[in-house]
């Protein structure tokens, strides 16, 4: 369904708890992990599908993103979604927003860096589809690490009231996370893509064997660097709350992130780490 007033009635029919995932379309597994784990937490599931212009920045790929509605339907009728939401543009902005959200610090670094506006854009949506739906609990992915963050930031200072969960990332048996937008890439380009999960865990391992943060972000440049055909957009080792560079000394949690280019796609992808501080 695209409209508000088919979205209300169909709420008003849903007594019980309900779970939310928001997405662009083009599902994959990742986004069929991110709707198990909301019927497990709630008696209904609600998707939204939406590509959201907003998020998007000057010559970015918002015409190009793969969209196919109908096979996203059909995928997750099958995962047994009581419902989906899959409005126009007229429907999703009746009007032109002028009160935005402000994102705050964390949207000028890594992601936000490169995509200047991007997580006003994305924040504008998810504060729009949560009062729309107004479930118990949204679901979100790891795979965007910064979007969750800064979702749990915006919940807990609006005080939106719901329960935000975030879901490991899924990837492809050979380790590539899973992306509608590695639906772009050749197959030359799709083996090069490799090199992102390789170099994240390659900086996990040498973590794991007690390298402090300079060596754990060494080793991941290395393997990038070794990689043909893949331009490195950013490779930060940060805080994984406030996403800011880890202080050389640091111990315990880290994130070690990654975006680049294999030809013209961007992708992104990233790991925890457990930096194991000096031994005794
Ligand atoms: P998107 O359609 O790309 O906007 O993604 C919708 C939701 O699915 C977001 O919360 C993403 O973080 C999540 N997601 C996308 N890819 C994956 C993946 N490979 N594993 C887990 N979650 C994912």
């Amino acid at each position: 369904m695209g409209t508000r007033a088919e979205l209300r009635a169909a709420l008003a029919a849903l007594p019980g708890s309900r779970a939310l995932v928001m997405t662009m379309g083009a599902l994959h597994d990742g986004h069929l992990s991110l709707v198990r784990e909301a019927r497990s937490r709630a008696e209904h599931v609600v998707v939204s599908i939406y590509v959201n212009p907003l998020q998007f920045g000057p010559g970015e790929d918002f015409e190009a993103y793969p969209r196919d509605v109908d096979a996203d339907v059909a995928l997750l009728a099958h995962e047994g979604v009581d419902l989906v939401f899959a409005p126009s543009d007229e429907e999703a902005y009746p009007a032109q927003p002028l009160v935005r959200v402000d994102p705050g610090p964390v949207a000028g670094v890594l992601e936000g860096r490169t995509r200047p506006g991007h997580f006003a854009g994305v924040l504008q949506i998810v504060a729009k589809v949560l009062n729309l739906v107004r479930p118990d609990v949204a679901v979100f992915g790891q795979k965007d690490a910064q979007q969750l963050a800064l979702v749990r930031t915006l919940v807990r200072d609006l005080d939106l009231g719901v329960q935000i969960v975030g879901v490991p990332i899924r990837r492809e048996e050979d380790g590539l996370a899973m992306s509608s937008r590695n639906a772009y890439l050749s197959p030359d380009e799709r083996r090069r893509a490799l090199a992102l999960s390789r170099a994240l865990a390659a900086g996990r391992d040498a973590a794991a064997a007690g390298g402090a943060v300079a060596e754990v972000r060494r080793v991941a440049e290395d393997v990038l660097g070794a990689a043909e055909g893949v331009r490195v957009d950013y490779l930060a080792l940060v805080d994984p709350d406030t996403f800011l560079p880890l202080d050389e000394r640091a111990t315990g949690a880290g994130l070690l992130a990654v975006a680049a280019w294999v030809g013209t796609t961007r992708l992104i992808d990233n790991m925890t780490v457990d930096l194991q501080g000096p031994r005794p």
